[in-house]
C-alpha cells in the first residue's frame, strides 16, 4: 500500500531543519524518550536496531555533529533509513513506526509523517508553526559546505552556486515521505 504523495513547502522544509537541530542538541535525552538503546560515544549514539529488530551491537549509528551528517543515521544490516529518511525526524519516525505496527510490517504501513512532527514538535516544546527560521544561519551553513566540498569533491561554479542557493538550502533536508 502507498501513501499519497504531498508536497512540502519550502519554509516548512526550514522548518524541518530547525527541529532536527532542537532534536539533534537533545539526542541523548530524545533517546530516553524513544525508550530505546542506543549509547552516546563521542557525540555518536551506537547500538543494536531496534526498528528492525537486529542484533548487531554496533548496527545503528545516529550522528550529533557535521555540517551535512548532523542528525544523520544509518542502520548497517538492512539500511532502515532508506525507508524513512536518513534525518533525525525520519529516525524518530522509524522507531514510532517500529513500535505501533513493527518494521517490515505487511503493509509497509508508517507512522504517519505529520503525526511525527507533532510528536518532535512536542519533544522540544515548541509548536511546528512557532519554529524561529534562521535564514543567515541557513545561508552560511549552505556557504560552509560548499567550501567544504571544495577539498573533497570538483567544486560547483560559484555562479551556479549562488543560482542554487536557494534550492540547496530547501535540499539539505533530504526527505523520505513516500
Ligand atoms: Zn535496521
Amino acid at each position: 500500500m502507498q501513501e499519497q504523495s504531498f508536497s512540502i513547502s519550502g519554509t516548512d522544509k526550514l522548518r524541518l531543519n530547525v527541529l532536527g537541530d532542537l532534536l539533534c542538541d537533545r539526542l541523548d535525552e530524545l533517546i530516553q524518550k524513544l525508550d530505546i538503546k542506543l549509547k552516546m560515544y563521542h557525540r555518536e549514539a551506537i547500538g543494536k536496531c531496534e526498528i528492525h529488530n537486529g542484533n548487531n551491537p554496533k548496527a545503528i549509528s545516529i550522528y550529533q555533529d557535521g555540517e551535512r551528517l548532523r542528525g544523520f543515521w544509518q542502520c548497517r544490516t538492512r539500511h532502515c533509513e532508506q525507508s524513512f529518511g536518513k534525518t533525525v525526524i525520519g529516525f524518530v519516525r522509524a522507531i514510532l513506526t517500529s513500535k505501533k505496527y513493527g518494521w517490515p510490517n505487511d503493509d509497509n504501513k508508517k507512522f504517519p509523517f505529520w503525526q511525527t512532527v507533532k510528536w518532535c514538535s512536542n519533544f522540544v516544546g515548541v509548536k511546528f508553526s512557532d519554529l524561529k527560521l534562521d535564514l543567515d544561519n541557513f545561508d552560511k551553513n549552505a556557504f560552509i559546505s560548499n567550501v567544504n566540498s571544495l577539498t573533497k569533491k570538483k567544486a560547483m561554479n560559484p555562479i551556479v552556486f549562488f543560482q542554487k542557493k536557494n534550492s540547496e538550502i530547501v535540499w539539505k533536508f533530504p526527505l523520505c515521505i513516500s
